[in-house]
């Protein structure tokens, strides 16, 4: 019996080594798969490239690259609009700009702390970058829910997102007190850092190449499509697109799908469509009619050709009739 038992246990150490053995080889493998992740960047003007993501979810099949990113190469160094979904995607970033210029990636801006746009920090951290974002992130970054969808992640975007996934602070919170604006300027390039906070989430910026005329929007901006609002304040982003109308850009890159050569004509359709949300969501509200017959009643005939409409329309609408609500509450 104890001969049994030893050799049971003997056997027991062995399969257990074999399958550490085999957990470590597959380790191995995946570490590799990562690092084949190339990216390709996609030259938009003197200076600026992006990446494009795929359109859609975050999936473990398109290993969290459905969000863009973009860099401005300058004569002192690299600027990084947004870090993609996953810290290996930010390593590949890093990876493609090596390409294009040997000067070190100097500072990252955060358009906003949602997974998708600030997981691949770290990569740039690593290598000495200064990451800014808006104050309002601090907050954001401390929050439940950013644990929360960490942990979400983990499951759902593994390995691509795992124990290793660091959540980044910003090594300086952007203070927009005195005006909507903040300059600076880099190799000879001038920026503009516009806040649009509140119109997606607390702490939305966008920054805006001046020499290039180019302007990296986040998620406020949607090219040719239907926006997603969502929970988004679609009164403080009407404000946003106000801001971005003015600045004039001749090339819009959004945080998601393709860039925009015609951005006044994408800005004027998003316009156009949140001012419609809120005059049918405002009235119903105002009139007590609940949100299941007054989206019935609406005729979207205006809006039905564009894409994006049958997959956002709904939750756009039923999310502006709660902001809508709200905003009736605060009325005196
Ligand atoms: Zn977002």
């Amino acid at each position: 019996m104890q001969a049994f038992q030893q050799n049971y246990q003997r056997n027991y150490y062995r399969v257990c080594n074999m399958l550490l053995l085999a957990l470590a080889l597959f380790g191995a493998r995946t570490a590799l798969a990562a690092d084949d992740i190339s990216l390709r960047p996609i030259k938009v003007s003197p200076h600026v490239y992006y990446f494009q993501g795929s359109a859609g979810m975050a999936t473990a099949a398109n290993k969290g690259f459905m969000s863009n990113a973009g860099f401005v190469v300058t004569k002192d160094g690299v600027v990084v609009f947004d870090a993609l979904a996953t810290p290996v995607l930010g390593g590949a970033m890093l990876r493609a700009i090596k390409k294009i210029t040997p000067l070190p990636v100097r500072r990252v801006i955060i358009s906003h702390y949602h997974a998708d746009h600030f997981y691949g920090l770290q990569a740039f951290k690593a290598q000495g970058a200064e990451v800014w974002a808006h104050e309002n992130g601090r907050a954001a970054l401390g929050s439940d829910l950013t644990q929360e969808r960490l942990q979400q992640r983990r499951k759902d975007l593994a390995p691509w997102v795992n124990e290793n996934t660091q959540l980044v602070p910003a090594d300086r919170w952007l203070n927009f007190k005195d005006g909507k604006v903040m300059p600076f300027e880099m190799g000879g390039i001038h920026f503009r850092i516009i806040d649009s906070s509140g119109a997606h989430s607390p702490e939305d910026i966008m920054l805006y190449v001046e020499e290039d005329k180019v302007l990296f929007a986040g998620d406020l901006f949607f090219t040719g499509r239907i926006p997603f609002v969502g929970e988004a304040n679609s009164k403080v982003w009407l404000e946003a697109l106000d801001r971005m109308l003015e600045v004039k850009p001749a090339l819009v890159i959004p945080g998601h799908g393709k860039m925009s050569s015609q951005p006044m004509q994408d800005m004027q359709l998003t316009r156009d469509y949140l001012i419609f949300l809120r005059k049918k969501m405002g009235e119903a509200v105002a009139d007590m009619v609940p949100f299941e017959e007054a989206y019935a009643k609406v005729d979207w005939a205006g809006f039905a050709k564009y894409p994006a409409f049958e997959q956002a329309n709904r939750l756009n609408a039923y999310g502006t009739y709660i902001l809508m609500e709200k905003e009736s509450l605060e009325k005196p």
